[in-house]
């Protein structure tokens, strides 16, 4: 042990071996872990080598061995390396993810586990539409379902009937998108069974009360109905199945199903004002348009339930059906978290007075946070232990926020954000497996009694429930090794969002001294404390009262942190990103209390370039940012940079 680390006594034990673990988790700003890299990579690709000469060696070598001293072939070598030279080359001029210096959008450097992962199954090339094509991938698939169904208290005991099911997707937009089809599959089934009359299975009286029925009564009676199937015989299930997919929603379209049943309205999505654009993409892909997305809004950018329940309390009245409301873990812009605990009770409350919808959570980027929430055996950790790592987090509402994930009805979460793994990973987890089975194309009702299938024989037809069809196998490798290799707990993967929460509170504690650097120069603020690891700054120049000078001047600073084709990337010193404030989303208020500690003038925000106020955006995601090697702080030298760049603009 060098004397350097001797000298960190502060140092507990378990901080030390947290350390130490994170020094294997990535090739590293520097490629320092090259040599493992390349190891793994060389190792596993001759493993695929041996796999194919072992699968009939009695084959003869297609390739004759002579092959490459052919002129043809040597030519296509040639022009192959040129092209990949010039790739190469071009790439150099990508976003610079894997250093501390990045602290731009939502990426970050690259798992080992996962990248190795992916690169190993890559040339075997696993298509996960279904088992025949993928019959590894797709139990793996299925798996990383059940592991993130457990990160976030979902029941993962695949004994179970109402089991929980998860399966990835390209992104966090299609699990939206998933997310939607999955409730509106859901909320009109009822009315088709109460349109086709099925006997014996206990239907709502009415199409209406069928359309507002809580979601779990909605999956609730979807298995009554398969149950009631399989006692029927062979001929009867078929005149019963016909019959009910003539009346769904699914069958007809939306036009004709509302035109069939004129007493329901198309149902609305409420979410919060800050919502990702993902899902007004999915409204228009569904159908349902954009108008019926509702914008809840906020309180100091968290989704205010007294707004939500003004919005419950007028939909109950007008006879508004609701399909889902979603709740946002961690918002794209500003990393705020809204309280899904007053969301399910919400759901809850008017589920029982005939308004009945899902609750789904967009945890594209949080979701990965809950691992600081996890114990190792699965059960919730205490507040208390939780806020014993850190200077603020998790505030009560988060911490609420969080423990409620339990009782939400689904999840959207991007491995390929906070799960550090390569593109291509979003997923969508449900809580109750059983009404996954109305989104299959070929209806299969062998879900009961002897003959069912266990739970990994019925949801590796995954071809049959995603959005997608053909689909990377290898994504399903790297997200499952990886959880494997840091099982989702916060002993494990946790240490790597514990290290960026730990960057962001002192991001946020060095603020005021930067505050002071810059005081003859502008004004600075946080706008909203930060709840994960997403932090804002606001600048105005000092002296300045217009909104649109201000918007200048904070462009101005975002300029130089940018990737420019036209420079070399070298020519930056940080990578950031900007974003803004409306005055619409934010609220009257919030804004003048904003403009007040800036000293900006309210009244100068107009139609035009100053509609809202330009911030910076930090994503603070990198596991190096402190860099206790060097005893270098990342953050410390962004401040010292960003005075030096306010000092140059300031000076134009
Ligand atoms: C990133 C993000 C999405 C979209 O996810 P993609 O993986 O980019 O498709 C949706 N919602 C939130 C909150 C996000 O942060």
């Amino acid at each position: 042990m060098n004397a350097r680390l001797q000298g960190t006594d502060t140092l507990d034990a378990r901080q030390e071996s947290e350390r130490r673990t994170l020094d294997a988790c990535f090739l590293g700003p520097y490629g320092e872990n090259d040599g493992l890299l390349e190891k793994l990579v060389v190792e596993f690709l001759r493993d695929h080598v041996y796999w194919r000469r072992n699968f009939h060696p009695e084959d003869p070598p297609a390739i004759p061995t002579r092959a490459a001293a052919h002129p043809a072939y040597q030519a296509f070598e040639a022009r192959m390396r040129r092209e990949l030279h010039s790739l190469s080359a071009a790439l150099k001029q990508s976003v610079p993810f894997h250093s501390p210096r990045y602290i731009g959008h939502m990426a970050s450097d690259l798992l080992l586990p996962g990248l190795v992962a992916q690169i190993l199954t890559l040339p075997y090339n696993p298509n996960n539409v279904s088992e025949d094509a993928a019959p590894v991938t797709v139990d793996l698939e299925v798996r990383v379902g059940l592991q993130l169904a457990r990160l976030f208290g979902y029941c993962d005991d695949t004994s179970c009937n109402d089991c929980a099911f998860g399966h990835l997707t390209s992104g966090g937009t299609l699990a939206n998108y998933q997310a939607l089809r999955l409730a509106l599959a859901l909320k009109a089934f009822p009315v088709a069974l109460v349109a086709a009359a099925v006997p014996d299975i206990g239907l709502p009286a009415t199409a209406r009360e069928a359309f507002n029925l809580p979601r779990a009564a909605g999956v609730e009676l979807v298995d009554r109905w398969h149950a009631w199937l399989v006692t029927r015989t062979p001929g009867d299930r078929m005149h019963w199945r016909e019959r009910v997919d003539a009346e769904r929603l699914e069958q007809r379209g939306i036009a004709d199903f509302f035109a069939r049943h004129g007493e329901l309205r198309v149902p609305v999505v409420l979410a919060p004002a800050t919502a990702h654009y993902s899902w007004s993409k999915g409204m228009k892909l569904l159908g349902l348009g954009r108008e019926q997305l509702w914008k809840i809004d906020e309180r100091d950018m968290r989704m205010d339930p007294d707004a939500l329940d003004a919005v419950l309390e007028r939909c109950a009245r007008d006879d508004q059906p609701v399909l889902l409301a979603v709740g946002v873990l961690g918002t794209t812009e500003y990393g705020t978290v809204d309280p899904i605990d007053h969301i399910v009770d919400a759901r809850d409350r008017w589920g029982v007075r005939g308004l009945g919808f899902g609750v789904h959570v967009d945890a594209a980027w949080g979701g990965y946070l809950a691992t600081l929430f996890r114990n190792a055996d699965g059960t919730l950790r205490e507040r208390a232990d939780i806020a014993g790592e850190h200077a603020r987090f998790p505030q009560p509402a988060v911490y609420d926020a969080f423990a409620a994930l339990a009782r939400t009805d689904s999840i959207t979460v991007d491995p390929h954000k906070l799960g550090y793994l390569p593109y291509g990973a979003g997923a969508f987890v449900c809580r109750d497996q059983r009404g996954v089975s109305l989104l299959a194309e070929q209806a299969d009702y062998v879900f009961h009694g002897d003959a069912a299938p266990d739970y990994f024989a019925r949801h590796r037809r995954l071809g049959q429930v995603i959005p997608e069809g053909s689909k990377s196998g290898a994504a399903a490798a790297a997200v499952y090794v990886t959880h494997r290799v840091m099982p989702l707990d916060h002993l494990h993967f946790g240490a790597l969002p514990r290290q960026t929460i730990r960057a962001t509170e002192h991001f946020v504690a060095r603020v005021e001294a930067f505050a002071q650097a810059i005081a003859p120069m502008a004004q600075v603020a946080i706008p909203f404390m930060p709840d994960s690891n997403l932090v804002a700054l606001a600048l105005n120049p000092a002296g300045n009262l217009d909104v649109a000078r201000a918007n200048r001047f904070v462009q101005a600073l975002h300029d130089g942190m940018r990737c420019d084709p036209r420079h070399p990337l070298q020519m930056r010193q940080f990578f950031g990103s900007a974003t803004t404030l409306r005055p619409g989303i934010v609220g009257d208020a919030a804004l003048i209390r904003l403009c007040a500690r800036l000293q900006l003038d309210p009244s100068t925000f107009d139609d035009g370039d100053a509609d809202r106020l330009v911030i910076l955006r930090h994503t603070l995601m990198n596991p190096y940012l402190l860099d206790h090697e060097n005893d270098i702080s990342y953050i410390d030298r962004y401040f010292e940079y960003l005075a030096a760049r306010i000092r140059e603009v300031v000076g134009i």
